[in-house]
């Protein structure tokens, strides 16, 4: 491809819009525009990396028996509301005006809609079912360009098994392919044991990578790989030591002091000596939930322990529930049900509200004063604390993530009437999974582990193209001949070449080329031209040699293998 005829508008400046690395990057690489909010073209350098990706995610599904589809995104409702999947989407769900149709934010639907139809015996089974194809979702907040669209290109693949040991077949094939094409990308991820949540599974993983971009937050040991989103994450920090006696409770008046910092100072106390009290409403019944010192609640293990629906009092109901406003709640004499953190357990001589305002509670022994107390862990776990596996120290940081593999089983089969026959004729739902990789974020992701402060370092798998040629004086007849030689050369023995065949200034060329990052430059002047020599510099270690030009094809097959 010749640069001076190809659309590639990069931009010298970074985008007053773009914050994070890979955003920037692909914005000033000319790889992406944005058309509106979480809406992107991708352009036709961007476009060759999608097509990398999207071929080695093939190549991988197939490899695991994987048959490929192609599924409208554009889906009659009624399948949706077979599901209740319209209603559980919500605004994220985009509808068509006539409010017939969705946009297909996922397929289940589609694809359980064909194994209903076609899929009704045991010999009909094991299915391994994929696409790669776009989904819309409303998303709320669409950020970080590609990363966070509200169209986005997904690999889904979706299983089909009579037994649950069949699922887990499935499910590993998946685990293993997700691997192998994530290594194969060149990416450096972990694997996080999520909660499966409201989808209804039996077990999921989420493929991350680390990196401020990324919305999930997760507690990850070095040592040993425990890694787990800190919605459900656990360490090894244990509960404090009950004192060998208790005081007596007593009332102290604590005019003005509402957070735990402000009692700490009045009473000049260890926050370790305070139980801290939050309020919730699950299902309108209040719940006092204690944490140790100035610990915020977990609302994610909360909202798993209590099910139902949970809530953070509304401080005008506060009163109403305890006898005071926030800042004076505590558990004693408090009328309700009362959790508290593992790290509380069986604790003594503690300070906290006194359900009046302006007072609080010292002496309180929990087991002899709430004996009503339940304890569970509602911590959020924090860097530092000791792994739950091998006690090194765990690192709390923030993740993207890449994929995503599910065990359903039978929740879309069940409401979608999915069912077959066993070898005895009786009838059972099909044991689904489902398992996603989003397109975009693995080139987002890429760039955000391999890029310096000129630009993108690819490396030869996913590169839009393996060589930039770049002619140093267009105006002089050696550098065109040897530049169109090289470039015809490269061409015939498939080796991709982006040509800068652009009349520009020396400086210019060499930061688009090192802007857009592709693992080898050749560099064609007029001045080592005359000894018969081509530069050749390697983008991701910056180092150059001058070749001969006869050697030079030798020299590019050998660093790109
Ligand atoms: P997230 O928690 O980031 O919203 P999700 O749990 O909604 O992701 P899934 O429904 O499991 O994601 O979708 C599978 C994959 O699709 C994700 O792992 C991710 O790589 C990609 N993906 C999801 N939402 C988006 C989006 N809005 N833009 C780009 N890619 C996305
Ligand atoms: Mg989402």
């Amino acid at each position: 491809m010749r640069l001076s005829n190809y659309f590639v508008p990069t931009l010298k400046e970074t985008p007053n819009d773009a914050v994070v690395t890979s955003h920037i990057l692909m914005l000033r690489s000319g790889m992406i525009r944005m058309i509106a909010a979480g809406i992107y073209s991708i352009l036709p350098l961007g476009y060759r990396v999608i097509r990398k990706i999207s071929e080695i995610i093939r190549e991988e599904m197939n490899a695991i028996g994987g048959q490929e589809f192609h599924l409208p995104a554009l889906n009659p409702k009624e399948l949706w509301e077979e599901t209740n999947r319209v209603q559980a989407f919500g605004d994220t769900l985009f509808h068509i005006k006539n409010r017939e149709y969705v946009l297909a934010p996922t397929h289940e639907e589609i694809m359980t809609y064909h194994a209903r139809n076609v899929l009704k015996s045991y010999k009909d089974m094991p299915q391994i079912w994929y696409q790669i194809q776009t989904k819309f979702r409303n998303e709320p907040r669409p950020r970080s360009g590609v990363i966070r669209g509200r169209q986005f290109l997904m690999k889904d693949s979706y299983t089909f098994d009579t037994t649950w040991e069949n699922l887990d077949i499935s499910y590993n094939l998946h685990d293993k392919a997700y691997r192998k094409i994530f290594d194969r990308c060149g990416l450096n991820y972990f694997v996080v044991g999520a909660s499966s949540g409201a989808m209804g599974g039996t077990g999921s993983e989420e493929f991350m990578v680390k990196s401020d971009a990324g919305e999930d937050t997760v507690a990850y040991c070095n040592s040993c790989g425990y890694a787990a989103n800190v919605e459900v994450a656990v360490s090894n920090l244990q509960a404090g030591k009950r004192d060998d006696s208790s005081k007596n409770i007593y009332e102290i008046h604590t005019p003005g002091v509402k957070s735990i910092d402000e009692l700490c100072e009045f009473l000049k106390i260890d926050e370790t000596a305070c139980a801290k009290s939050r309020i919730y409403i699950n299902d309108s019944r209040p719940v006092l939930i204690l944490m140790l010192g100035n610990e915020e609640v977990n609302e994610s293990k909360l909202e798993k322990l209590l099910g139902g629906s949970v809530r953070p009092g509304h401080p005008d109901e506060l009163k109403e529930i305890s006898g005071a406003d926030a800042g004076s709640i505590g558990p004693v004499g408090f009328n309700g049900r009362i959790i508290a953190d593992n790290r509380l357990k069986n604790l003594n001589n503690l300070f906290s509200g006194a359900n009046k305002n302006d007072y609080h509670i010292g002496g309180i022994d929990l087991m002899r004063d709430v004996p009503q107390i339940e304890y569970a862990d509602l911590r959020i776990v924090q860097s530092g604390e000791e792994c739950v596996k091998c006690n090194s120290k765990l690192e709390v940081f923030s993740a993207i993530e890449l994929g995503h593999i599910f065990k359903l089983g039978t929740k879309y089969s069940e409401s979608m009437r999915a069912f077959f026959l066993d070898e005895k004729g009786e009838e059972h739902p099909i044991i689904m999974g489902s398992y996603g990789i989003g397109v975009e974020r693995v080139m987002a992701c890429f760039i955000e582990q391999h890029h310096d402060e000129k630009g993108i370092i690819w490396d030869k798998t996913l590169a839009p193209f393996k060589v930039h040629l770049v002619g140093l004086n267009m105006k002089n007849a050696d550098v065109i001949n040897t530049c169109e030689s090289i470039y015809n050369e490269l061409n015939e023995n498939n080796i991709d070449v982006l040509f800068d065949d652009r009349e520009a200034q020396a400086g210019f060329k060499f930061n688009d080329a090192d802007l857009l990052g592709m693992p080898i430059q050749v560099i064609v002047g007029e001045k080592k031209l005359k000894s018969g020599m081509i530069e050749l510099k390697i983008r991701k270690t910056g180092e150059r040699t001058d070749v001969p030009l006869n050697e030079l094809k030798k020299a590019i097959e050998k660093e790109i293998g």
